[in-house]
């Protein structure tokens, strides 16, 4: 098995916007690989897409590999799977980045197994390092170590594939952070015209509809978060109007989405989304593992809960031992005040 040691990435776009994961992933794979002395490759696939090459370059990708193609107009898995499988195999890469968008998630398991390596799903941190294996006597110098949460999130398992090239992870949406665009940054623009087979073609799409989502919690510099100790639909509605009244947004934890106190796409944490706003508000939230890696880095929390215990205040700036059915109304009227 021989490789280059360059880190590619997979660039999401849809109707030539490009997913704020695969920016994120770009300015990591630059300092990937800055470690290994290296170049960013980004991937880049649709139609009349050429002008987000730049954009790639300027957020950190050294060159594009870009295949323009009526064909990828709109992703479908098996056109997008023969353009990335059949590329990484002629020209190896280290590492093959994905984002655990449904798209990355539906397309990295299908290069990965045609390329016969392994694939570590929604990773929460990318690092290079050495690793020995005890087993086989021999130190491997340069890994990609995939870290995410296992065993329910209790424990952050480091993933390596010692043997097998392109190392391969998708990565949750908004754990790292992307770089602010360079636009004098210039990069190298290579344009492949993809080889299809019939059968990569078979499955048409006839018409398609798009929902835009009505809940922005990843760009929210306010988040207001209910949890269980919320209890009803009556109290939600306080944590709904405290969000509205500061101009933020509404996130949940686990708990109160499976309370069906509101919908899945409010919920922050590990399966949920990942946020880091300037202000978050935890009301009735206990403060598991599993929703803390969702907010922990938000910039100041406010914790509001019953129990002087609860693991939410270990990491809280503000702590409020006390009944949010008695406190967030006082803080709805303390904001009235303030913005009269
Ligand atoms: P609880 O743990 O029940 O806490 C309720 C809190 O409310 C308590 O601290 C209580 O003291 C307080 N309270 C009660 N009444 C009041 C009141 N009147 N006023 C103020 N406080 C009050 N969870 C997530 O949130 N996000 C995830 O993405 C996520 N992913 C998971 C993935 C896996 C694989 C697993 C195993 C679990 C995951 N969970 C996730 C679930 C997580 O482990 C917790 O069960 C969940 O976060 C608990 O939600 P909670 O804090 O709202 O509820």
């Amino acid at each position: 098995m021989t490789s280059n040691r360059d880190v590619w990435v997979f660039v999401e776009q849809e109707e030539g916007k490009i997913a704020d994961v695969s920016l994120e992933l770009l300015a990591k794979g630059q300092e990937l690989a800055q470690k290994l002395n290296s170049q960013v490759c980004g991937v880049l696939a649709g139609y009349q897409i050429e002008e987000l090459a730049d954009k790639c370059i300027h957020h950190g990708a050294d060159r594009v590999l870009l295949a323009d193609h009526p064909e990828l107009e709109i992703y479908r898995t098996l056109p997008y799977a023969r353009v990335a499988a059949d590329w990484a195999r002629e020209r190896r890469p280290y590492v093959f980045l994905f984002g655990a968008t449904p798209i990355g998630r539906d397309l990295a398991p299908r290069v990965a197994s045609s390329l016969r390596v392994g694939l570590t799903a929604d990773c929460t941190d990318l690092q290079i390092g050495d690793y020995e294996s005890k087993k086989a006597k021999q130190v491997y110098p340069d890994l990609l170590y995939q870290i995410r949460p296992a065993f329910g999130g209790n424990v952050i398992a480091t993933i390596v594939n010692p043997n097998t090239r392109p190392q391969m992870a998708t990565v949750r949406e908004g754990v790292m952070r992307r770089r602010d665009p360079d636009t004098t940054r210039r990069g190298l623009v290579e344009k492949i015209e993809p080889t299809f087979d019939v059968r990569d073609l078979v499955l048409q799409v006839l018409s398609r509809e798009v929902r835009e989502s009505q809940v922005n919690l990843k760009g929210a510099p306010i988040v207001v978060a209910g949890g269980a100790g919320v209890g009803s639909q009556e109290n939600f509605e306080l944590i709904q109007e405290l969000a509205h009244i500061l101009g933020g947004e509404v996130g949940a934890s686990r708990a109160a989405v499976d309370a069906g106190l509101v919908s899945r796409e409010h919920q922050v944490g590990q399966t949920g989304v990942t946020v880091r706003p300037r202000l978050y508000i935890a009301a009735g939230i206990s403060g598991a593992i599993q929703h803390r890696a969702g907010m922990s880095e938000s910039a100041k929390i406010i914790a509001i809960n019953t129990d002087p215990n609860a693991p939410i205040f270990q990491i809280a700036h503000y702590k409020i031992v006390g009944d949010l059915a008695e406190v967030i109304p006082m803080m709805i009227r303390a904001f009235r005040e303030k913005a009269k």
